[in-house]
């Protein structure tokens, strides 16, 4: 593992470095202005993605977000107010393509920011019977009620990049009441609560945390939190900062061997 070692360049000395690497841009179908789409998902397979939240609204500002600065970091709920448009697109896509093996509710930003998350769980898993998948950051895991709500998911997906306090500043980004204490408690005491699958997403940016040391720890705090499976992937090709560099697939892989005990799956960027 010397060679990774030497990779871990740090966090400021990554200037020289291409962008070759850069995963391709997602494949997704869906009409334009809609809320709805088809999506291949290296995970979960065919899809229809729903993205909850008409902007961007997330506890965190990532350094490899593909979406964009954070303008809006918010832990408070919002209301769901276009559910009614996203029932009619659901059923039209429905209608008119093979059955989706899941329905993934996913950003702008994190969709555990909507109130009301169970009962729209509830009515989309009525309408079509095909199980639910909810992918956040976890960075409102801590708070009770966005505990309950996403306990109605069949599949919950949460982000675990930083090993420490400083990673988590530096990777993450969160807003001022959302610690890496709180961050971690809360994700654990939501796995400990959950029935369903649950699924740690990683992504590893070259000289920050994709460094033997910090994927160890990574490792161990997995090793606590108890997933499913863990999902490691790495920078999309237009991040939010310019040094959030993307890690070669290989050493990708080569990192997936420090998860023991649990299924891993190393995926291209953003095709979860
Ligand atoms: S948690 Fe996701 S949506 Fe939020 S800033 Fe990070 S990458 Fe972007």
């Amino acid at each position: 593992m010397k060679h990774l070692m030497a990779s871990g360049i740090g966090f400021l000395g990554l200037s020289g470095k291409t962008l070759s690497h850069r995963a391709p841009e997602p494949k997704t179908e869906g009409r334009k202005n809609s809320h709805c789409y088809r999506r291949q998902s290296s995970v979960f397979g065919r899809t229809i993605e729903i993205a909850a939240l008409p902007s961007k609204i997330c506890p965190f500002d990532c350094i490899y977000c593909s979406q964009g600065r954070t303008l809006n970091r918010s832990v408070d709920l919002t209301y769901i107010t276009i559910q009614k448009n996203i029932i009619h697109e659901i059923k039209s896509l429905l209608s008119e393509c093979p059955a989706p093996e899941y329905i993934v509710i996913s950003g702008k930003g994190d969709p555990a920011v909507c109130a009301g998350m169970a009962s729209f769980i509830g009515t989309v898993k009525s309408i079509t019977g095909i199980p639910v998948v909810v992918i956040s950051c976890g960075g409102l895991f801590w708070k009770s009620n966005v505990q309950k709500e996403l306990l109605a998911a069949d599949v919950v997906v949460a982000s675990l990049d930083a090993p420490d306090k400083t990673l988590f500043q530096c990777i993450n980004r969160p807003i001022g009441v959302v610690p890496f204490a709180r961050f971690l408690s809360g994700m654990m005491e939501f796995r400990s609560s959950f029935k369903g699958e649950f699924i740690l997403r990683m992504t590893l940016l070259d000289g920050i945390n994709a460094i033997e040391a910090e994927v160890k720890k990574l490792a161990g705090l997995a090793t606590r939190v108890s997933p499913s499976k863990i999902v490691i992937q790495t920078a999309h090709k237009t991040p939010v900062e310019d040094f959030a560099f993307p890690v070669e697939r290989t050493r990708l892989e080569c990192f997936a061997g420090f998860f023991k005990d649990v299924q891993t799956q190393v995926i291209e960027a953003h095709t979860l």
